[in-house]
């Protein structure tokens, strides 16, 4: 028997059980010596309701092969309704776990009062077996190692000793980008006057975009002659991240500029494919695609007898502190002018925030949206969500929330002044999460479901089915790197394992 156990794949469970209820269920197992699979880890929480998608996440990136949620039965809740919050979240979560590549039967949730152990016994035993047929997940195993060193100098004190910063010398600024559209580039340009304050008091020492400015101009550099790089955009070639980690070594202050370079923004949804799933369908499988060879980018390159390198494309984007140290961010898709001239007049004045602060409000984006005052007091219940495109005419004078359509300005971080809302689109959650927040897509996820009224599963399924087909798009549209499991994982022999891993970073 001892033998058996040691060489049958032991699965871990983690189990999120209602205080009243389900770990009761537990307790009297335990009292009348009912024997279950030993597999299951249980954590004590006050209801079903407490339990954020977040816990759940953290649990599977942290080595569980299952998750098993335990309430009371519907309309048995102490807390009147906190079972059935949990069911419109699972069912909303199970479906975006599918788009990570986990198999939506490693999330369960069953309802389980405090009388039965034996049922507790029985889906403890079932949900074991369920996931030994599955395999191990090992999504830990799967991904990177985000641990970084501190940045080699400067550290969040005063940067420019009056002394030094006299007319002729003006500290030194850079601007790079590496993986995004330019509209942060463009954030710089739509500065108009306020680049003429700005660069009165800068040296523009590196801005390739704008000037002729070239890598070896870095490389002669000292470590720590800029004062300070903004670099926008995520990395995924080997070019940008040989060039920031360059930036790093020459820049007191490195600042993440813009969503890409802060969360991975659009270029990070990549991480929802696999690499040769990109290149197959670029080089291959397109529908205007010829390319009977077959071709693929190959990074040595031999034309006329003479051979150069290309970069290297990736196996995944990163968001820039996912490869370099960074000092502190600049949010949006793009930031605002009025947030980047604040941001760069903070940093010249030596007044500097604690290092790794998001240099824009701390208050979510509904503080500032003219439709605010129209949200319900009484908190919102939708019966039925709209894609933008489906409605005919969006009220201008009423929250976007409750007319019904998806907006993520509840849970975003402020300082935008609602731009799109007053355009009329809702947002969308380019800022980023609030300070504290860990996982901006879980935190979205949570709260979209926490409108849904409806309790009856099949209702629930069809409100988000129609509005909500792709969770992972919508909840993550500009944070997929910096997600508790960052990217899509794949079966490989039967394992779950990150799908390619033979394009690594350098570390
Ligand atoms: S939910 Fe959207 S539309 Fe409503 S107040 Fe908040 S930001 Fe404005
Ligand atoms: S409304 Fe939302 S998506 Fe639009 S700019 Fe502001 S934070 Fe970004």
């Amino acid at each position: 028997m001892e033998a058996n156990l040691e060489h049958t794949f032991q699965p871990k469970i983690v189990g999120f059980f209602c205080n009243w209820c389900t770990y009761l269920a537990a307790d009297l197992a335990g009292v009348s010596r009912l024997h279950y699979a030993h597999n299951l880890r249980i954590v004590r929480v006050m209801c079903s309701g407490r339990v954020h998608p977040e816990h759940v996440l953290w649990a599977f990136k942290n080595g569980a092969d299952g998750v098993l949620l335990g309430g009371c039965h519907p309309g048995d809740c102490h807390y009147i309704e906190g079972n059935y919050k949990n069911l419109r979240r699972y069912l909303l979560l199970k479906k975006m776990l599918g788009q990570f590549g986990i198999d939506e039967r490693r999330l369960r949730l069953e309802w389980i009062s405090a009388s039965e152990a034996d049922k507790l016994k029985q889906v403890a035993d079932e949900f074991t077996d369920q996931l030994r047929a599955l395999g191990p997940l090992n999504v830990r195993a799967a991904l990177p190692d985000f641990v970084l060193p501190e940045p080699p100098v400067g550290n969040g004190e005063a940067l420019v000793p009056e002394a030094e910063a006299g007319p002729t010398e003006k500290p030194k600024v850079g601007f790079y980008w590496a993986a995004s559209c330019g509209g942060c580039e463009e954030a710089v340009v739509d500065l108009a006057e306020d680049l003429l304050t700005v660069a009165e008091k800068v040296d523009l020492a590196f801005w390739p975009v704008a000037l002729d400015f070239k890598r070896e101009d870095v490389e002669q550099m000292a470590d720590g002659e800029l004062l300070a790089t903004f670099i926008n955009g995520a990395v995924r070639l080997s070019e940008q991240e040989e060039v920031v980690k360059l930036l790093r070594r020459k820049s007191k202050l490195v600042i993440a500029f813009g969503a890409c370079a802060h969360l991975g923004g659009i270029p990070g949804l990549a991480n929802a494919q696999s690499r040769t799933d990109i290149l197959d369908y670029y080089y291959h499988d397109g529908p205007i695609v010829e390319n009977p060879q077959r071709t693929v980018p190959d990074p040595a390159v031999t034309e006329q007898q003479a051979g150069f390198d290309l970069p290297v494309f990736y196996d995944d984007v990163r968001a820039l502190d996912q490869v370099i140290a960074v000092d502190y961010y600049i949010p949006g898709c793009a930031p605002t002018p009025e947030i980047v001239k604040n941001a760069v007049l903070t940093l010249l004045s030596g007044a500097l925030p604690p290092r790794g602060s998001v240099l824009a409000s701390d208050r979510a984006l509904c503080h500032e949206c003219p439709l605010n005052e129209t949200k319900p007091d009484e908190g919102l219940h939708i019966e039925a969500f709209s894609r933008p495109h489906e409605v005919e005419r969006i009220d201008p004078d009423t929250c976007l929330l409750q007319q019904g359509l998806v907006c993520l300005g509840p849970v975003t971080r402020g300082g935008c002044g609602a731009l799109c809302v007053k355009g009329h689109m809702p947002c969308t959650g380019c800022f980023g999460p609030l300070d504290g927040v860990k996982d901006f897509g879980a935190s979205a996820l949570s709260f979209v479901a926490s409108l849904i009224d409806a309790n009856d599963e099949e209702e629930i399924h069809r409100i988000i089915d129609h509005a909500i087909p792709d969770p992972l798009g919508t909840f993550y549209m500009y944070a997929l790197p910096k997600a508790l499991l960052f990217k899509r994982l794949g079966v490989r022999d039967g394992v779950q394992h990150e799908e390619h891993e033979e394009v690594a970073y350098h570390g």
